[in-house]
């Protein structure tokens, strides 16, 4: 971790801001102060992280949330956009915050350092045609579905707040004009390096990786090689942060490479979704027509954006180009067994298999997964429901139970269980702690944003709570249903609303 600095001191909403970003090249970003929206209003504020963070809930409370509005900006603030390129769907485009301004990074009393960005704060110098501007549902949604996402135990961004700015944008409907702010461990993306590479200054890419790594993956300072090390850890931070993804069933949905974190958090939610109805192929985003970024394609999409990153850093990798390539593609060459051992050891942990580490572990686990998500695909079961109802199979999908196949496979999983010292209870216990009972389903996250909208927060609310504790049988069981509503299939997502 990064040293904190020893004399800072906190504002009176506990803010603690240094701004070790904005003393790198001038080149990697652009001062933009968030705009004045004059008639900003509350929506939610997230008391336990600010409580967390360190911040004084109370006082920030009695300034009517004034600093997550750009209404006041914090005194120590010294906001900047980040500039940065990537590959959105394949083509290369230079971007940049267009419609996100950083107020500094907060130091957390252990130390952390966290960003603090308003998000939907009005344009930048990379706003290109956009109004730098946000609707309140996708930043509703990026808060819910954020907020679920760290209870589930995925490396995640957090959402502190979201205000209403009392104007309205202007999307395929007019809707409400609203800021999140958001807390990341930063927000260095692939793209960042792709655009420091891109303007060939040698010496920014450096600096911008020195940083890095001094922020990020401190133990490889002293690597003989910190470049190569820092190639490495990003691959295991990625192979770590999909495999979370693929064993929840969540989909991104627009995995272009300035939404890749270098820190291995979940970044930019847009079109994101779960599946229900397992299905590889799952895509809800209305602009993925090919399906690049559906749910099966995750793991080989994340490969894809590494390879970018390895090529944004082969001036740093050795002086000899062809021998950075070399060391490049042998790092690239890690990542499928990584990802593979990393998925394989989440999903014997979704089925009760606790010898996942041991040197003897079953080889046949990884058939006996894939003949399970076979079989829930041949049926359409629901991938959150199959696995945390499985050893309690008057609950799973008719047409699942009553398949010979999966009665055979049933009897395959009992004797793999069987063959471990641990007891029925202790693999009931596992399988609890890893498959959880509620998700953001598609259908419930519209409804409550629906209401939203309309100026009802409750049912918003209500769902968060639920959210909170996943793993646990909510005490209404709407929020438990699956498959089968015919919602999915009309289902469509949106990007940068
Ligand atoms: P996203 O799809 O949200 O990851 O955004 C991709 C790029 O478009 C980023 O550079 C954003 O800053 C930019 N962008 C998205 N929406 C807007 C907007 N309303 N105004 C300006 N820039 C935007
Ligand atoms: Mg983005």
């Amino acid at each position: 971790m990064m040293n904190a600095p020893t004399n800072l001191t906190p504002d009176q909403y506990g803010f603690c801001f240094d701004h070790s970003y904005s003393k790198l090249p001038e080149v990697l970003f652009s001062r933009a102060n968030p705009k004045r929206f004059n008639h900003p209003s509350f929506v939610i504020f997230n008391v336990s992280l600010a409580k967390t963070l360190g911040l004084n809930a109370n006082v920030i409370e009695s300034s009517n949330w004034a600093c997550f509005s750009g209404l006041e900006i914090p005194v120590m603030a010294y906001p900047i956009a980040q500039a940065y390129a990537g590959h959105q769907f394949g083509g290369f485009n230079n971007l940049g915050d267009g419609r996100a301004v950083l107020l500094g990074e907060h130091i957390l009393p252990d130390a952390t350092r966290v960003d603090i960005q308003l998000k939907g704060a009005g344009q930048t110098p990379y706003s290109r045609s956009g109004d730098g501007l946000a609707g309140l549902g996708p930043m509703l949604r990026e808060y819910l579905i954020s907020e679920a996402m760290h209870a589930l135990g995925v490396p995640t961004t957090r959402s502190l707040a979201v205000m209403l700015t009392g104007e309205v944008v202007y999307r395929a409907q007019p809707q409400s004009g609203a800021v999140l702010t958001r807390v990341a461990a930063s927000h260095i993306r692939v793209g960042t390096f792709q655009y420091a590479a891109a303007i060939n200054q040698v010496d920014v890419l450096k600096a911008l990786a020195d940083y890095t790594i001094n922020r990020h993956y401190p133990a490889i300072k002293d690597h003989p090689n910190p470049y190569v090390a820092l190639l490495d850890a990003v691959i295991n931070a990625q192979a770590s942060l999909i495999t979370n993804w693929m064993r929840l069933g969540f989909i991104h949905g627009v995995m272009n490479t300035d939404n890749m974190s270098i820190a291995g958090e979940t970044i930019d939610y847009g079109p994101c979704a779960f599946v229900n109805a397992y299905s590889p192929n799952t895509v809800f985003s209305s602009i993925d027509q090919n399906g690049r970024y559906a749910f099966g394609n995750q793991p080989k999409m994340g490969e894809w954006n590494l390879t970018r990153f390895a090529e944004s850093l082969l001036p740093l990798l050795a002086k000899d180009r062809e021998e950075a390539i070399r060391i490049a593609t042998d790092r690239l060459n890690l990542y499928q067994t990584q990802y593979r051992d990393c998925w394989l050891n989440a999903m014997r942990n979704k089925l009760g298999i606790f010898d996942a580490a041991a040197i003897n572990a079953e080889p046949s686990d990884l058939n006996l997964v894939e003949d399970l998500l076979m079989l829930m695909y041949k049926h359409q079961a629901d991938f959150t429901n199959t696995f945390r109802q499985l050893n309690n199979p008057g609950q799973l999908d008719e047409g699942l139970v009553s398949d010979v196949g999966f009665q055979h496979w049933q009897t395959r999983w009992k004797e793999r269980l069987a063959k471990q010292k641990q007891t029925m209870a202790e693999v009931v216990e596992l399988m609890n702690a890893h498959n959880p009972q509620v998700i953001p389903r598609n259908h419930l996250v519209e409804e409550v944003l629906e209401s939203a909208a309309q100026g009802n927060m409750t049912p918003f609310h209500d769902f968060l709570e639920v959210l909170q504790n996943p793993y646990n049988l909510p005490m209404n069981d709407k929020y438990l249903s699956g498959a089968g509503s015919g919602f999915d299939e009309t289902y469509q997502t949106f990007c940068g609303t």
